[in-house]
């Protein structure tokens, strides 16, 4: 037996376990990885590392619990499994919340506030959707002259893997995860590098709430070996994944081999559009939590602001001092507001945009280098007058930046908030009814809110178009995505 080469810091709980969960047992691997604390670089646990080895065996456990065990579970069984869950999330949401924030960095009210909430109605939803899974019957024109009886059947897919990103891992991996155990798929879950804990925390709720060995596998590791593997394995019949287009083209590519499905959510550049008529205190707000929060590594960040210009100067210097009035600091201080990025390449990464923003010509409002603490931290930075084709208006930069740029009239705003490789979210701040729904249906973006960043709900389909993605995760379209439809006709 390999030994469980581990170490747990006290600050961690008791029971996390940071090997790999394979068939019901957690199990120790050849190698590990190391897991940070972005907010003082040092090490807070080594994680196992899955090889292509076990990510075989995981697959192996989830396909066998698809064809016997879970096969045989009914809709409503399978739904009380999830409410189980639900309520397991619930009952330990404060430690959950609190690995978020000691993996990402993150300040611990956000993860109280959003991603515990969220990932508890996913399940809760999912939960209900279990035993309303159904096909249709349809008429037919009878074959050969006699009549015909034809319906049609929702099945699962089979072995679902999900690839999930490290800014909000408990969340999203409770958006693959819920609609796949909904309709009956069974799971290999990788977790990011850099935020394995809440999902490895997960992990034991799940073997708690009694669903069967091999229906949920937990393997985390590095992408290019544990990501890669299951996405090259023959017998994964979908690849849901969130991260970055390169990799999302990486995925689609070699899924295309075996004819996997694929579900891929790839962030955004999206536009928060603010016309003449807005409530403009509301939109400074709303724009600066779409800049600031998760210290802007979210897909939807709003991050492209297109402002009236009879409304320009006067938001612009309010975003300045959002920006400005921000609390950068430790995730368990509550007076922190913004926390350190995930990890020093993450830093690089968005400070080498900043500094692209001033070379290319950029006015910086605010912000504009890193905070001078120990830990990843960037400052948060607005830029204004920078031109939609500047490169940090094309490209998602992952960090606390936004840049705003004036419009004449709604024919030019909608131009902008579309020019774009990405297509994920808009937000549109206006009090005319017309309008609104007007420029909802002209921006090609999966979601737009109006008059409220990230108005969110499990409810809803989620995903984008363009660079942004393929497919939709939740609500009704996640069922569908984790479903194959079957017609059936007898001649009578
Ligand atoms: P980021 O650049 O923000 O870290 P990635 O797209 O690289 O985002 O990562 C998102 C998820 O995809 C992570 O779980 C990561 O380990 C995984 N991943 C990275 N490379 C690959 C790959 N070649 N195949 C499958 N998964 C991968």
């Amino acid at each position: 037996m390999r030994a469980e080469t581990t170490t747990v810091p006290a600050r961690l709980p008791e029971s996390l376990r940071t090997g790999l969960f394979i068939d019901g047992k957690w199990q120790s691997a050849t190698s590990t990885f190391d897991d940070h604390d972005p907010s003082s670089g040092q090490l807070l646990t080594r994680v196992g590392a899955a090889d292509a080895t076990d990510v075989d065996r995981a697959v192996r456990a989830a396909r066998t619990a698809f064809n016997d065990s879970w096969g045989s579970v009914s809709g409503a069984e399978r739904g009380a499994l999830l409410y189980r869950l639900a309520d397991l999330i619930e009952r330990d949401a404060a430690i959950l919340a609190e690995l978020e924030s000691l993996d990402i960095g993150k300040p611990i009210g956000q993860p109280t506030a959003l991603d515990l909430p969220n990932t508890i109605a996913t399940f809760r939803h999912f939960a209900g959707w279990a035993d309303k899974i159904h096909g249709d019957s349809i008429p037919t024109a009878g074959y050969m002259g006699r009549p015909t009886h034809s319906y049609t059947i929702r099945e699962p897919i089979g072995v679902v893997a999900a690839i999930i990103p490290w800014n909000t891992p408990l969340m999203i991996a409770g958006w693959k995860l819920a609609p796949a155990l909904a309709a009956g798929n069974t799971l290999v879950v990788k977790p990011a590098e850099d935020a394995p804990l809440s999902i490895l925390y997960l992990g034991r709720l799940i073997e708690e709430a009694g669903f069967p060995p091999g229906v949920v596998n937990i393997v985390p590791g590095l992408g290019d070996v544990a990501g890669a593997a299951l996405v090259r394995h023959r017998d994964v019949d979908k690849v849901s994944f969130t991260g970055s287009p390169r990799v999302g083209q990486d995925i689609q590519r070699t899924a295309a081999e075996t004819f996997k499905r694929v579900t891929l959510e790839l962030g955004g550049k999206s536009p928060q559009i603010v016309l003449a008529d807005a409530d403009v205190d509301a939109a400074v707000q709303g724009i600066a939590m779409g800049l600031f929060f998760n210290q802007g590594e979210v897909c939807a960040a709003g991050t492209r602001i297109l402002v009236h210009r009879s409304l320009y100067d006067r938001v612009v210097a309010a975003l300045g001092e959002a920006a400005r009035s921000q609390i950068p600091g430790a995730p368990f201080d509550l007076a922190t507001t913004i926390g350190p990025l995930v990890n020093r390449r993450q830093q690089e990464t968005v400070l080498a945009y900043i500094e692209k923003g001033k070379a290319e010509g950029a006015r910086l409002v605010a912000g504009g280098g890193r905070v001078n603490r120990a830990g990843f931290f960037v400052e948060p930075t607005v830029f204004a007058d920078v031109s939609n084709d500047s490169t940090i208006a094309r490209e998602e930069i992952f960090g606390p930046v936004g840049a705003v740029m004036p419009f004449d009239d709604v024919d030019e705003a909608i131009r902008m908030a579309n020019d774009t490789e990405y297509g994920l979210a808009a937000t549109i701040w206006t009090r005319d009814v017309t309008l609104a729904h007007t420029l909802a249906r002209k921006v090609r973006a999966g979601a737009v809110w109006v008059n409220g960043w990230a108005a969110i709900d499990p409810a809803l389909p989620w995903g984008g178009m363009k660079t942004s993605g393929i497919g939709r995760e939740l609500g009704w379209s996640g069922i569908l995505a984790n479903t194959e439809e079957k017609s059936v006709t007898v001649v009578l």
